[in-house]
């Protein structure tokens, strides 16, 4: 592969070499935990024990840096545990954090219960406000910007490039969660960010049949990116080689399923914003949406993710959320079949009563690949039931 091979060749080929030996095109997978060694610390390619390092995971972490466009990649048990390993290294007690009002309930929940326990304050602000974020901004305390765009589950959309010049500015580090978008529609390395982070569970992994995260380090952050990679070793949160290689086969295909399911949402988004029953349809792809302009620049396509308001409110967006059949009722997103989540008692529940409650009569679809008129008839039975 050329050093200037375009999103989709690297997304097949960066560290997806075939295999010297046998020529299998496909690596293989190295479902192994130790290796042996041509003498005391004769080490083949630098492989001890897989904690350390698995070629598999190595393949991963290839791809995922060249994805992003950083100088590093690192394969997680789940997208907490790479949150977790990121904060815990580059945080100390007495820090700050500011961190969107409208992010994955589990990563305000990790700040606010496991890192608060150990002395680390945050600040809940709307990242899409640069005010309100450079007023939430404690100078020389602030350690963390955690930004997620699209958030989850309003859809907001927080600008990166100005947010990191605050960040640079600041001196602290520029977080983002590119978890909705999917480096196959936005890259924050290039926008600025420090570090990006995934819940690879999702849109990476593409499939819903694994959990994992990842953590990509922008050029200048060799040092943390370093520091984190001894925290994974000696922590120990690292992916299985199945699931690196399920999430590196996946991510094949991640230009394509990004397409379909932006696609698709659009079609849902505005079946659903036409419909009375519907207060709001939060989608950034709709021109009503109050970050569609921001997002169509710092994005090349709106995904797969929208959320609605009911004009009912919460009951009624109780009755929706169980009245869809292809739309299946579950937690987690980015999968190539559709679901629909309740976020106030689902994915979010743990942060009712909090800065970062999400309203009772709101509902997220994940859009899926399937056939679009076969998801809008889906969703039309279930406004019917309204
Ligand atoms: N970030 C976002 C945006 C998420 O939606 C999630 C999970 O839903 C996570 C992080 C956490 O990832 P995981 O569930 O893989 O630990």
């Amino acid at each position: 592969m050329h050093d200037d091979a375009r999103f989709d060749t690297r997304a097949i080929h960066a560290g997806q070499e075939f295999d010297p030996t046998t020529g299998a095109v496909i690596p293989p997978v190295y479902l192994t935990s130790t290796y042996v060694q041509d003498g005391i610390g004769g080490l083949r390619g630098g492989y001890e024990y897989s904690r350390g390092g698995n070629p598999t995971r190595t393949a991963l972490e290839t791809q995922l840096a060249a994805l992003e466009g950083g100088i590093r990649g690192l394969s997680f048990a789940s997208g907490l545990a790479a949150e977790d390993a990121l904060l815990r290294t580059a945080l100390r007690p007495g820090d700050h954090v500011v961190i969107g009002n409208d992010v994955y309930g589990g990563t305000h929940r990790l700040i606010r219960r496991i890192f608060g326990d150990w002395g680390v304050t945050h600040s809940t602000v709307d990242t899409s406000d640069l005010d309100a974020v450079r007023g939430a901004v404690e100078l020389g305390t602030t350690k963390v910007l955690w930004v997620e765009t699209p958030s989850n589950p309003l859809m907001k959309i927080s600008d990166v490039a100005a947010l990191a010049e605050l960040g640079q500015e600041a001196g602290l580090l520029t977080v983002v969660d590119n978890t909705f978008a999917s480096p196959a529609l936005q890259q924050p390395i290039s926008l600025g960010a420090d570090v990006v982070v995934h819940s690879t569970t999702k849109y990476l992994g593409g499939h819903s049949d694994l959990i994992g995260g990842a953590l990509v380090f922008a050029a200048g952050q060799e040092e943390l990116a370093e520091q984190v990679g001894f925290t994974q070793f000696a922590a120990g949160a690292v992916s299985s080689p199945f699931d690196a290689f399920l999430t590196s086969r996946a991510i094949k295909t991640l230009s394509v399923r990004m397409q379909r399911h932006s696609e698709n949402a659009l079609a849902i988004a505005e079946r659903l914003a036409a419909h009375p029953g519907v207060a709001r349809v939060f989608y950034p792809g709709l021109a009503s949406h109050p970050g569609h302009e921001l997002a169509a620049r710092q994005m090349s396509g709106f995904g797969g993710m929208l959320s609605i308001e009911l004009a009912g409110g919460g009951e009624a967006a109780h009755r929706f959320a169980e009245s869809t059949e292809l739309f299946q009722l579950a937690e987690s997103l980015g999968g190539v079949e559709s679901l629909v989540n309740h976020p106030w008692s689902m994915t979010h529940a743990s942060v009712r009563g909090t800065d970062a409650e999400v309203p009772e009569s709101i509902v997220r679809l994940s859009v899926g690949i399937e056939d679009v008129d076969d998801l809008l008839a889906d969703i039309d039975a279930a406004l019917a039931r309204l």
